[in-house]
């Protein structure tokens, strides 16, 4: 029989990380499962400014592996494979991945949400030849280019920011005339002096020959359509949560974000939600990481109490 881990954690980004740390600085034997590489979209992040300690900012990458390295100093082991299926009911539960079935009595769910598509034709197949969902994965392709974000989040435009420091030119083209974004990026964006804003607009069509050559956007106040003239489009207009695999077993809102509530827990025992994939307010690494330190917090509750009852 395979080892009946005490906790397994589903995903390797900042709340994964911190639940796994806790967990292990328990004592409670955790794995965590991880697709690709640590660190979730943080991992893919240029600078991260808002996590605290950090006075100059630090590199998403450079957080995730030190968060990595901090749970695995308190014994936390990480396998590189995909979950494939889940079965979390029972009080063992099942988690098959690509590289075999792992075993838990308690599990947490931080597999976090991935980029939304504009839906426009070509877009799949030009993934890679201008069309890009990360700005810091693909951002050095646009050197002295022309590039196009859409978007008016967090997102979009940190991903304008970086652009705006190695292309020539970024449109920064948003559905509404004002910013869903903090406000503290309003300043460095006025000040970036390649930014061109291009408000209240819809792509409505990406032009392309082998490669993109350009967006049709339509002004949705004046009708007007114009044609911007790119190398490539960076999509950040919001995220979908990765919960496909929960469907018919955790309860999930209609967006597919898991309901659990600030206990991080989730309609069945001994499974718990962490970071983007939840319901909340505020999706950030520091809420992420805070939801990890709950999620272990009430797996040693759960120990405490269910699997002791139990045998
Ligand atoms: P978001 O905050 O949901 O913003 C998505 C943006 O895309 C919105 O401006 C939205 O427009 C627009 N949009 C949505 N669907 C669209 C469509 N079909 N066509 C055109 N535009 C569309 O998503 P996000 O920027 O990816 O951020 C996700 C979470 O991560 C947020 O909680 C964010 O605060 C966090 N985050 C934080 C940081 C940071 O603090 N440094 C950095 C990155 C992300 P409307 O505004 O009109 O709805």
């Amino acid at each position: 029989m395979s080892q009946i881990y005490d906790v397994i954690v589903i995903g390797g980004g900042p709340g994964g990380y911190t639940a796994a740390l806790y967990a292990a600085r328990a004592n409670l034997s955790t794995l965590v499962l991880e697709k690709l590489t640590p660190g979730g979209q943080m991992g893919t992040t240029d600078v991260i400014d808002n996590y605290p300690g950090f006075p100059e900012g630090i590199g998403g990458f450079e957080l995730a592996m030190q968060m990595k390295q901090g749970a695995e100093r308190f014994g936390a082991k990480t396998e590189l494979s995909e979950v494939i299926s889940v079965e979390l009911k029972g009080p063992v539960k099942q988690v098959r991945t690509q590289g075999g079935t792992y075993q838990a009595r308690t599990v947490v769910l931080a597999s976090g949400a991935h980029p939304r598509e504009l839906g426009l034709p070509g877009e799949g197949e030009l993934r890679g030849r201008g069309v890009s969902y990360c700005a810091t994965c693909d951002g050095m392709f646009y050197r002295n280019k022309t590039v196009a974000v859409v978007g008016g989040g967090n997102t979009a435009v940190a991903d304008v920011l970086y652009l705006s420091r190695l292309c020539q030119k970024v449109y920064l083209i948003h559905r509404r005339d004002e910013l869903r974004a903090s406000k503290v990026y309003l300043d460095p964006l006025q000040k970036a002096g390649n930014v061109e804003f291009v408000w209240d607009s819809q792509v409505q069509e990406l032009l392309y020959g082998e490669t993109v050559t350009g967006v049709r956007v339509k002004n949705k106040k004046t009708g007007q359509l114009r044609e911007i003239p790119c190398d490539g489009v960076f999509v950040a207009v919001g995220h979908i949560p990765n919960t496909e695999l929960l469907r018919g077993q955790v309860e999930l809102d209609e967006a597919g974000y898991v309901l659990a509530g600030e206990t991080t827990k989730t309609n069945l025992p001994g499974v718990f939600a962490v970071g983007d994939l939840r319901k909340k307010p505020l999706r950030q690494v520091v809420t992420a990481a805070s939801d990890g330190a709950v999620a272990a917090h009430f797996i040693e509750e759960y120990f405490s109490t269910t699997v002791k009852e139990n045998g």
